[in-house]
């Protein structure tokens, strides 16, 4: 079945949750090709495992409306059934460009799938994980959006160079910002939802609703929102101290102590200071 997987790029590499996809794909015999999205257009990379791969470089920006006009293209153009792209937020708000250009209903909480005389079936999984439905996709097109971890990831080769794709504040000097913050302080590191999705920590480090409770003597929020969902796995910590640009994040109405700055000066000053 010939499959487009929408892909990620963290850190020059393809994200976990592309390489997951790419691997349950390949173990289906797929015919596999991969876009990751950008504004700018840049030449093929050449992927080993897929038969085509596209490469879009973006400065700092996405324009996902642009993005999703350009892959039903290549969905049209190549013939595409089987669109897959991991729960990412920049994959759902893709994919639901897509659904709508191509009159198809995303099938999302995905952690398995199968393709059987051209049908696809899929496993997916709600309430936290505590419940599994199955559904059969009767569509010309199945779009699918695949839950991190739900399979193995595949290793591949790239036969030549690729732009990343920067992911606004959260890139690796941030982390290792607070990865010294953390080493000074004998803290352990969590991240919210958002963190997660986008592979920059597995979800054994996620905390909230769906992820893990915590309750420390002490938990700095470093560029939080404080959505309901994360508030639920820290709100019983002691002593909350947050640091945010935006005067107005829910995350100050639960902070004992609030700064109102730039994590990337604020934090290099604590780390200097501490
Ligand atoms: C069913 C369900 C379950 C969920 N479960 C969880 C869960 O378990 N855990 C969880 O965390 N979320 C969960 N979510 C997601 C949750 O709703 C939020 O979307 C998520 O917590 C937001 O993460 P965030 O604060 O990192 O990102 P954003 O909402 O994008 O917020 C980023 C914040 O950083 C601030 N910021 C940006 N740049 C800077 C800077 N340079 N300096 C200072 N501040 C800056 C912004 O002002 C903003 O407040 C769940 C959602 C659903 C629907």
């Amino acid at each position: 079945m010939k499959t487009l997987i929408i892909g990620e790029i963290i850190n020059n590499n393809l994200s976990s949750g592309t390489l997951e996809i790419l691997g349950k794909a390949k173990s289906l015999d797929l015919d596999v090709q991969v876009v990751t999205v950008g504004s700018d257009e840049n030449p093929s990379i050449g992927l080993d495992l897929c038969k085509q791969t596209y490469l879009k470089r973006q400065n700092n920006s996405l324009n996902l409306s642009k993005a999703a006009t350009k892959i039903s293209e290549i969905i049209k153009n190549e013939e595409i059934t089987l669109i897959l792209g991991s729960s990412t937020y920049m994959c759902r708000d893709l994919i639901s460009f897509l659904s709508v250009d191509l009159n198809s209903s995303p099938v999302s909480n995905v952690i398995d799938f199968d393709v059987a005389s051209g049908n696809v079936s899929t496993v997916n999984s709600i309430n936290g994980g505590e419940s599994l439905y199955k559904t059969k996709i009767n569509s010309d097109q199945a779009l699918l959006l695949i839950r991190p971890k739900a399979f193995d990831p595949v290793e591949v080769n790239f036969n030549d160079d690729f732009e990343t794709i920067d992911r606004g504040m959260v890139d690796k000097e941030n982390l290792e910002l607070i990865e010294t913050l953390a080493s000074k302080l004998n803290a352990a590191i969590g991240g919210t939802r958002a963190i997660v999705d986008a592979g920059w920590m597995p979800y054994s480090q996620q905390v909230g609703q769906t992820g893990k409770t915590v309750k420390p003597d002490v938990y700095i929020a470093c560029g939080i929102s404080g959505a309901t969902q994360h508030q639920v796995g820290m709100k019983d910590s002691k002593f909350v101290i947050a640091i945010n640009k935006d005067e107005e994040a829910p995350i100050f109405q639960l902070a004992d102590l609030g700064i109102v700055g730039d994590t990337l000066s604020v934090i290099p000053k604590l780390n200097d200071n501490i």
